[in-house]
């Protein structure tokens, strides 16, 4: 090993690609960072990382990091050039701004992302409800978690994940529906069989890494899990396998859950799911006679036109049995990004700070003497969504998008509808720490941000843990933190010393993020930065949320929701005679803008790949690696690398959806849960021919 990669010097901080939140210590040498290991001492991971997470590093120092903000000087179609940060935040202000005056202030439409600090989210948060006055802004997390925040909405009156990863490995039985955590949540994974004689039950129409873990796997049809979750609930109300005690004092709507599952019969459930009815019986009986159970669920569940009802369906399960708020007993959410929870919390996904409500007098009274401002200046009602965001630019009711960390043009479901409304919009501004990526095609003016390694705050992780984030090298070039560039819009809005007076660094925004949390469900007014960083970590809340059985709703109890099952929206048909299912690997995140960069993951996994079942394979005449194109209603990708296995079944097909160049997502359709507007990425109707 060369002198020059030899660490002197190591920096304790949290890993910045998924929700685990595992500590890890970073080496630097001469203002570089070259090399990572797991905290041994970290409470989440105890000194293991996974691919990602090792080679975290090398992303850092690349050569595609933004630098320089860019302006397209000649309008649309002219080429991107370099300008000052002065130039760009007065460019970005007045065209924003002067948008704002002719159309209203909700012209400005802001999609965030779960990959900035906390701290960043909060500031943002202000900064466009009061700064800009718009109310159009969410996170690119309601691309993959925001059914399950509706989901504990329904059920329990308030977002917030009740259990810890603790309860994962001390249940009797785990049941993981539409999660493949072996892939997704790697270090999570080693939590699991821990235990001896743990049950792990794991329902995936794929025979995922994590199902082959499993001692049953159930291959459910695709979108027959509110089925098979329905006929669970139909066996432990018709055997006595719930909690009477717990029902009677803290749920409502026990009488009309029996009546409505009363219809699914274990023989009407295996008709549904494609199970049989012993296996069907046989996971009632081990959920509701296990002394703990713990229900996890993640993009198969949440990814869903019904997501946030299947969530519902699941926390209809802990609530039947009183399995909740106990050790290795939850129902839980396995969020996606580093710091999806912290933009949840501090009110830039769906809502106000501290899980406040915008439709109550009480909540927005309060956060009005919080930020010493006229109450009529907050928002009455959640602005759009997401995908009413971008719905909204088509239509010209938004003309100005601003994108932070976030890179639709793949990630977003239906991308030619996505790149319309992109070229419709007057003013596109992208801000991120890479450049080029697709979606800057489409910017007017591209922003330069530091990234992880290269800022300082905090990130809370799946299980509520608020973990320290350190900064260890400088931003490239003339890249700045998002938190600068926030305050710096700020000054230029007129608005800084009466929203943001006397904040320097991204800790003053942590104090005032205390106090605006103190006393809420979820409150970080116990934490200091220093114990989070020795302690590593901490969880607001505690181990378990609602240990006394008292719920976030008026009144305390838990509500039992009745959960229909409907056909997704596009079935297949002799045109197209697939289900498409799309997902990850465990060797990228998301659109590989960073580990695309890292040289040994783009060697492991550079393309994308379709798994077929040889059943099919037969009948098309096509065999392993052949070069095949996948075909929707809405357009064809060329050049897909052909996987037989069995790992998928007859009639379906799979393919990871982390690749610009191979896209699933120009396949995918546009269709939404009506409650949270997240996708449905797992089910459209394709086709597949050898590729031209
Ligand atoms: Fe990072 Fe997630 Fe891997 Fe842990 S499991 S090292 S948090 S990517």
């Amino acid at each position: 090993i060369s002198e020059s990669r030899v660490a002197d010097q190591w920096t304790k901080t949290t890993c910045g690609y998924c929700s685990v939140g595992c500590g890890m210590l970073v080496g630097t040498r001469d203002g570089k960072a070259v090399a990572v290991r797991g905290n041994p001492d970290h409470p989440v991971n105890l000194g293991k990382l996974c691919p990602k997470g090792l080679s975290e590093h090398q992303m850092i120092d690349t050569p595609g990091r933004a630098r320089v903000p860019l302006l397209r000087r000649g309008g649309k179609g002219s080429p991107l050039e370099p300008i000052s940060w002065d130039e760009a935040l007065d460019v970005m202000v007045a065209r924003i701004t002067g948008l704002q005056r002719t159309y209203g202030s909700d012209t400005l439409g802001v999609i965030g992302t779960g990959q900035l600090l906390t701290e960043e989210f909060f500031t943002l948060g202000k900064l466009v409800q009061l700064g800009f006055r718009s109310r159009n802004y969410d996170g690119n997390t309601t691309l993959c978690m925001s059914s399950a925040v509706s989901g504990y909405k329904l059920s329990f009156g308030s977002d917030g994940p009740p259990g810890s990863y603790a309860d994962m490995e001390h249940a009797d039985v785990v049941l993981l529906v539409g999660s493949n955590i072996a892939d997704n949540h790697p270090i999570l994974c080693n939590r699991l069989r821990k235990r001896p004689g743990q049950v792990l039950i794991v329902a995936d129409p794929r025979v995922t890494k994590t199902a082959m873990m499993a001692d049953i796997h159930l291959p459910v049809k695709p979108r027959s899990d509110i089925a098979l979750l329905n006929g669970i609930a139909h066996i432990l109300l018709r055997d006595g396998m719930i909690d009477e005690a717990f029902l009677e004092s803290h749920t409502e709507g026990l009488d009309e859950l029996r009546r409505f599952v009363a219809e699914f019969t274990p023989e009407t459930v295996a008709r549904t799911t494609g199970l049989t009815v012993e296996t069907i019986e046989n996971i009632a009986f081990l959920y509701g006679t296990a002394s703990s159970a713990f229900i996890g669920w993640t993009m198969g569940v949440n990814h869903s036109t019904q997501g946030s009802v299947t969530v519902a369906a699941i926390n209809n399960l802990a609530l039947l049995t009183g399995k909740i708020g106990q050790l290795g007993s939850a129902p839980f959410s396995i969020t996606g990004q580093c710091n999806a929870m912290g933009t949840r919390e501090s009110g830039f996904t769906s809502g106000m700070p501290g899980y406040r409500k915008f439709d109550s007098a009480k909540d927005r009274a309060e956060l009005a003497v919080l930020w010493n401002i006229d109450e009529e200046e907050l928002p009455k009602s959640r602005g759009l969504a997401y995908p009413d965001i971008i719905e909204a630019a088509l239509d010209k009711r938004v003309r100005a998008l601003w994108f932070i960390a976030t890179n639709p043009v793949v990630s977003f479901p239906n991308v030619k509808l996505l790149t319309q409304a992109l070229s419709t919009a007057e003013f596109v501004v992208v801000q991120d720490g890479f450049y080029p990526t697709p979606t800057m095609d489409y910017a007017d003016l591209v922003l330069p941000a530091a990234i992880w390694g290269e800022k300082e705050g905090t990130y809370t992780n799946s299980e509520r843990r608020v973990s320290k984030v350190n900064a260890f090298v400088a931003p490239p070039g003339e890249a700045r933190s998002d938190f600068d560039i926030f305050l710096s819009i700020a000054e230029r809005l007129g608005v800084r010393e009466r929203l943001f007076s006397g904040w320097i660094s991204s800790h003053d925004a942590w104090l005032e993020w205390q106090r605006v949390s103190a006393g809420r469900l979820c409150d970080y007014s116990a934490f200091t930065w220093a114990q989070l960083e020795e302690q590593g970590g901490a969880q607001w809340g505690g181990t378990s949320l609602y240990r006394d059985g008292v719920f976030p709703y008026d009144g305390g109890r838990a509500k039992l929701h009745c959960v229909p099952c409907l056909p997704f929206s596009e079935q297949p048909d002799k045109e197209f005679d697939f289900i498409l299912n799309t997902g990850r690997t465990v060797e990228h995140w998301h659109t590989r803008t960073k580990t695309g960069a890292v040289p040994q993951l783009d060697r492991m996994v550079p393309n994308a790949w379709l798994e077929m079942n040889p059943i099919d394979a037969d009948r098309l005449s096509l065999r392993q690696h052949d070069r095949i194109a996948l075909v929707s209603r809405r357009a064809r990708v060329e050049g897909i690398e052909l996987r037989i296995t069995g790992i998928v079944a007859p009639g379906q097909v799979f393919m990871p959806f982390h690749f610009a160049e191979q896209n699933s997502n120009l396949v995918t359709l546009g269709a939404f849960d009506p409650i949270s507007r997240e996708p449905n990425f797992k089910q459209c109707a394709v086709r597949v021919e050898r590729s031209r």
